[in-house]
This record gives structure tokens, sequence and C-alpha cells, in this order.
């Protein structure tokens, strides 16, 4: 579960980032995070990661409360929660099947296992064919399902994807989006964070909507429909 009690971030230099954030996802829920660039989404995801500390308030995620956490106890936060990040971080000179078993190894899994798993994965994403090729010898949407092989590898119960459809065509987006939704299917809590409004649409999902740093609204698309009659 992400759970935002209150959360006030403000950065040393500028304004505040956010400006008293609630809200909470459940285990095994689809959501998306919208808004416009500079409201805060970026901020939420360091905050869930533990990249930032909560200014004031409280942040829950998977059972650790992120503005006491111990810098020994986030490691193990982290493999609770996959990032898919805008830019990939792909490593360019491993192939597919390295990338992902890359994030295995580091964090201390046995080579038997390894090996059952990295396959599993890349399966599921659609590259079983794919295993002995270099990032760059595939397309956007390619590049951007091995991203989510290698968040799902280590078997988090939370995904979030920043922008995963940023540099992708409508047709590869809508496939990526599919397979976002299919891994929540497989009981993956899935937060999206995007600024595509059709997409978003196209998805009857909750949606949090923020906005300098407050959530404006939230709820699925027809919630919000009904509640402005
Ligand atoms: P988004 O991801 O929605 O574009 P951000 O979370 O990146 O929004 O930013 C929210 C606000 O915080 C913006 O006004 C931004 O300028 C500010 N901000 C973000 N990072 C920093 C930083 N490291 N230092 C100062 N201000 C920042």
């Amino acid at each position: 579960m992400i759970q935002f009690i209150d959360v006030v971030k403000s950065y040393e230099q500028g304004n505040n980032a956010l400006n008293g954030v609630t809200m909470q996802i459940e285990d095994g829920e689809f959501c998306f995070l919208v808004g416009p660039s500079g409201s805060g989404k970026s901020t939420i995801i360091k905050l869930i990661t533990g990249e930032l500390k909560p200014t004031s308030g409280a942040v829950h995620v998977n059972g650790y409360s992120l503005e006491r956490i111990r810098k020994r106890e986030i490691p193990y936060l982290r493999r609770t929660v996959g990032v898919v990040f805008q830019d990939f971080r792909l490593i360019d000179k491993m192939t597919v099947y390295e990338n992902v078993a890359f994030a295995m190894r580091v964090v201390g899994a046995r080579e038997k296992e390894i090996k059952e798993r990295v396959p599993y994965v890349l399966e599921l994403v659609g590259l079983e064919g794919k295993m002995s090729r270099h990032p760059h010898e595939m397309s956007g949407g390619e590049q951007q399902r091995l991203a989510i092989a290698r968040a799902l590898v280590n078997n988090p119960s939370t995904i979030i994807a920043d922008e995963p459809t940023g540099n992708l065509d409508p047709e590869r987006s809508f496939e990526i989006m599919a397979l976002l939704q299919e891994i929540n299917n497989l009981g993956t809590t899935v937060l999206v964070v995007t600024h595509a409004q059709n997409l978003v649409e196209l998805f009857n999902k909750r949606v949090i909507a923020i906005d300098e740093g407050l959530v404006v609204s939230d709820g699925t698309e027809e919630e919000n429909e009904d509640e402005a009659e």
C-alpha cells in the first residue's frame, strides 16, 4: 500500500513542490497519476522510492515509513517498488538477457534462480525471441518492454512507470498500457505517471490528478462525471 498523509515537500531553493498531498493506493490497484509539468509528479515518485524525505507529513510504502526510514532499510524498500524510468536506463553493452539478469545479481540472487526467472519475465513482456540483442538494436517499444521486464524481475509488489509512452506512437503506447494492465492482473500494484490524457481516457481506471502540489481530483472518469452532474 502507498499512503501519503498531508505531505509537504519543499526544496532548498524554490517554492513548495507538494503542499499537503493526501492519497492512498491499495495493494493490487491500477492507478494513473496525472498533472501538468511542474505539478509535483516526480517529487511524488522520489518520495515513494526514498530518494527524498518529506518536509512534513507521512509517507507509507509497502510497510515502510519513509519519513523515518533508516538508510540501511532503503534497499529493502526499493525491492518492493520496481521503477520504469522515462529514459529506460538500459545498459547498452549488455544483452537483453544480461540487462535483466544484472538487476537480480545486484540483489544477490543465485544463478539458478536467474536462469529460471529472466526467461519468464522476458516472455511476459513479449521479448522471448530477443534475449541476445542489445538495447540499441531494438525499437523504442521493445526498449520500454525491456525496462518493464527489468523492473519486474525481483517480483516487486508495486510498479511505477514514469511516462511509459512518452516516446511511442499511439499503437505502441496502447500495447505498453495493455501490458501494464496484464501485469496488474497478475497481482502487482501499478502506478502510471503520465500526461497522455488520451490514453488515460481509453482505460477506465482510477486517476489521481495533481496541480501545484495538491490533489485536485481522484477517481475514475465516470465517477468524476457523475459528481459534476
Ligand atoms: P513534475 O514531475 O510534475 O514535472 P516536479 O515534482 O519535478 O514536477 O516539480 C514540482 C515543483 O518542484 C516544480 O515547481 C519544480 O520546479 C520544483 N522542483 C523540483 N525539483 C527541484 C529541486 N531539486 N530543487 C528545487 N525545486 C525543485
